[in-house]
Parts: C-alpha cells; sequence; structure tokens
C-alpha cells in the first residue's frame, strides 16, 4: 500500500508528454519576418505562403514511351501496317497525324492532333520490304502510353502549402511549375551551449592524454546538427563553465541576437548547476519533471525576448527530448503545421516485460520481416543504441510487450 501511494506520488508529480508539449507549443509563437530563397537552396525551409500554380503539367499531352503515336482505329487487329510519316522529338512541335499513318515519337514529345495511343517501338518493327514502313503486332488500346495534359498540377491548384516543409521532392514540384524562388520563414537563431565541468571537446585533449573524470562533449554534436536539419541558424557558444559569472555572461549576451537558448545538462533536480538560478535572475525559468524514459528533466524559461530551453545531459535523453519537444517547438517557430511524427504500427520481435511508469521510447531497428528488434541496453547514456536503432517504439506508461505485440514504431527518418 505504501508502495502503491509513493507510486502514485511520484506520478502525479511528472508532466504527461503531451501536456508538457501543448504548453511548450503555447509559447512558440511564430517569428515575425519571411525570407525568399532560391528554389535550390529551400530544402527542409517551413513555406511562408501557398505556392499556387498558373499553369498545367504537363502542359500538353505527350507520349510516356519512344515509340509510334497512332490512331487506334488505324490499327484494327495484329500485324498492321503503317507508314511513318513524321518525326516527333521531345521539345518539337507535332503536326496533325496523316490518316492511316504512324508518327515516329520520342517520351515526352507531344502527341499529334488525331493520334489516341502509342505503340512503344518494342511493339514494332521495321518493314524489311517497304522503306518508311513500320509493322505493329498488337492493337492499341486507346490512349495507352499517352500522359494527359495537367495529370500532375491543373492551373490554379496549391501544389504546397504555407506552414509545409520542404522536401527534395517539393523542390522539384514547385520548379515543375516555374517557381525559382520561395517564400519561407526566416531561419530561428539559437545559441547552442554545453554545460559541464566534466568536459572536454574532441580535438582539444587526445583520448590518451583525458584526465580522470573527463569525457567528451557527444550532446554539441547532434545537437547542433539535430538544429541545422531543422533549419535553424546556430551560433555555438561551447562549453560554458559551471560557474555563475561564465553562465551569466553567455545566457545575456546570447539572449539578445538569438530567438533560442538550447543548453544540454544540468536541469537534473537537486543538481549544483548555475543554469538554473542564471536563466531565473535574468528572467523566468519553469523546470519539468516529464513522465517519459529517457528524458525526464527539461526546463523551458524565457530570457529577455528569448526562449531558453534546458534539455539533460544524458545524451540519450537529450537526443530523445529534442525530437519529441523541441522538433516541433523549431518548427512551430518557423510557422510550421505538420509537427507530430507519423508512427506507424509494427510488430514488437522483442519482450519488454517491465512495466514503466513513464511513456518510454525504446530505441529499435526493424529487421527484414518488418518487425522491430530491440537495442539490448536502453540506458539512457548509451548513444550507441539510437545509431543502431532506425527509429523508437512510442510505449505508453503502464505497457508491457510480449513477443508479437503491435506497437508504434517513429523512424528516425520522419524526426530528422
Ligand atoms: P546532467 O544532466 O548535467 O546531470 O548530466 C547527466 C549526465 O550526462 C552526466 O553523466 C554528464 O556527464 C552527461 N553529460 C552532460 N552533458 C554532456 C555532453 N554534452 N556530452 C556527453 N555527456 C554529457
Ligand atoms: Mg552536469
Amino acid at each position: 500500500m505504501t508502495t502503491a501511494r509513493s507510486a502514485a506520488a511520484f506520478k502525479s508529480a511528472l508532466k504527461p508528454l503531451d501536456e508538457a508539449l501543448a504548453e511548450l507549443l503555447g509559447h512558440a509563437v511564430p517569428l515575425a519576418g519571411t525570407e525568399t530563397v532560391s528554389t535550390f537552396d529551400a530544402d527542409g525551409r517551413v513555406l511562408a505562403e501557398d505556392v499556387v500554380s498558373t499553369l498545367q503539367v504537363p502542359p500538353a499531352d505527350n507520349s510516356a514511351m519512344d515509340g509510334y503515336a497512332v490512331r487506334v482505329a488505324d490499327v484494327p487487329g495484329a500485324a498492321v501496317a503503317l507508314r511513318v510519316s513524321q518525326r516527333i522529338p521531345a521539345g518539337s512541335l507535332a503536326g496533325a497525324l496523316e490518316p492511316c499513318t504512324a508518327a515516329r515519337i520520342f517520351t515526352g514529345a507531344p502527341i499529334p492532333a488525331g493520334a489516341d495511343a502509342v505503340v512503344m517501338q518494342e511493339d514494332c518493327e521495321p518493314l524489311a520490304d517497304k522503306e518508311g514502313f513500320i509493322r505493329i503486332r498488337q492493337p492499341p488500346r486507346l490512349a495507352q502510353w499517352i500522359r494527359r495534359a495537367g495529370e500532375d498540377v491543373t492551373r490554379g491548384t496549391t501544389v504546397l502549402s504555407k506552414g509545409e516543409r520542404l522536401t527534395p521532392a517539393a523542390l522539384g514540384l514547385a520548379a515543375s511549375i516555374g517557381m525559382s524562388f520561395l517564400q519561407v520563414a526566416r531561419r530561428p537563431r539559437v545559441a547552442l551551449f554545453s554545460t559541464g565541468d566534466e568536459l572536454v571537446m574532441p580535438g582539444e585533449v587526445a583520448p590518451a592524454q583525458m584526465r580522470p573524470g573527463a569525457i567528451y562533449n557527444a550532446n554539441r554534436f547532434f545537437l547542433r546538427a539535430l538544429l541545422l536539419r531543422l533549419g535553424c541558424e546556430v551560433s555555438d557558444f561551447g562549453i560554458v563553465p559551471d560557474r555563475r559569472e561564465a553562465t551569466l555572461d553567455a545566457l545575456l549576451s546570447a539572449s539578445q541576437a538569438h530567438d533560442v537558448i538550447l543548453t544540454s545538462g544540468g536541469v537534473s533536480v537537486g543538481e549544483e548547476d548555475h543554469i538554473k538560478p542564471a536563466v531565473q535572475q535574468l528572467g523566468s525559468l519553469g523546470l519539468w519533471q516529464i513522465a517519459i524514459k529517457p528524458g525526464k528533466p527539461f526546463a523551458y524559461g524565457k530570457v529577455g525576448a528569448a526562449h531558453f530551453i534546458g534539455l539533460p545531459g544524458n545524451p540519450v535523453s537529450s537526443f530523445v527530448t529534442f525530437l519529441v519537444l523541441v522538433r516541433p517547438f523549431l518548427l512551430r517557430l518557423q510557422g510550421g503545421t505538420q509537427l507530430a511524427a507519423k508512427s506507424i504500427a509494427a510488430p514488437a520481435h522483442f519482450i519488454w516485460p517491465r512495466a514503466d511508469q513513464r511513456r518510454e521510447f525504446l530505441r529499435v531497428r526493424r529487421n527484414a520481416a518488418g518487425g522491430l528488434e530491440l537495442f539490448a541496453n536502453q540506458s539512457s547514456g548509451v548513444l550507441t543504441s539510437a545509431v543502431w536503432g532506425d527509429g523508437m517504439v512510442d510505449n505508453p506508461a503502464g505497457q508491457t510487450i510480449a513477443h508479437g505485440d503491435t506497437v508504434l514504431f517513429i523512424p528516425f527518418s520522419e524526426l530528422l
């Protein structure tokens, strides 16, 4: 009974992830200001206006094959021979198709008026005894191998919407309707700090020279890379020493020219840390205990006009908390509309016999059978799990998993 009561108290002190996310997103007012960028450079950016087509794609009916354009009525049976009356390469203009003839045609070339099918060249053969004639082996179906004008985009269609994050395919689609520039949200300016006097930068101290107790700063590398992928401009403040004055200085200078200050480490409860009092002195800070594993400690506050976000120091906690909380926050700052990562149902090819009171994000990878395999060590310090894995199982609080159970899988590719 004592155990049950303390478990309940523990649970109620923690903030459910959905609640934390809703509260965090409530602070994420989209940044003012947009930017015009070349379509070449717009990958990953968030559109600031709808992209509407003023034309149709393809602009005209055209051939999907190299072959011969014909009128179906002229080829009533097998082995019909037709004279080749014109040649239409891609990019040329076609005259009308003469009755009872075929037009040599190439992929992407316009269908001549009067033709209603294309026969691929593999289904035709030149007549050995009649120069300029071909034989068509099988009668064609109406409209075969014809790509219709406007089958991709019709005039007036919104092909890409405001708030959409641009993908390589979206850049191609924008280009296909003639857009060489796109209006996108401005990049959030993010100041990144790592805290922790145990941290050492790779390159500054060789592995053999590491002092006892020192570890390399891993978080700085993945956080910077994640921020860049999310369209942010990153100012890397490096490792801020665990001293009050240094922390105050760094926060103050970062707050002046940045939209967001992101730190890792020093947000665990009971820790002798300088981030918390420093942020409180300069602005406001809420320390949250979020009911997720890995993760839990998380801080949100303001320093001047800048948002302050403090992530836990354990690398996997930092990584996962970034993906589930900071990622949607940064997308919302850019006016993004698709904030939640799409999860898919998949069978567990592992067992998870001990339920946790927190919602868990287990690092797993898909096997060839479509099942999910679990990385053996789910510790919040084991970054190998996030490299070995290709995604996470989003496991509700209090849930065990038996082999074959259907679970929710979030591929990392959805989050990056
Ligand atoms: P903290 O949240 O500061 O209590 O840190 C929790 C754990 O994460 C400690 O073991 C830290 O040494 C480790 N840690 C904190 N920051 C980093 C970092 N930037 N890179 C790698 N490990 C870190
Ligand atoms: Mg620390």
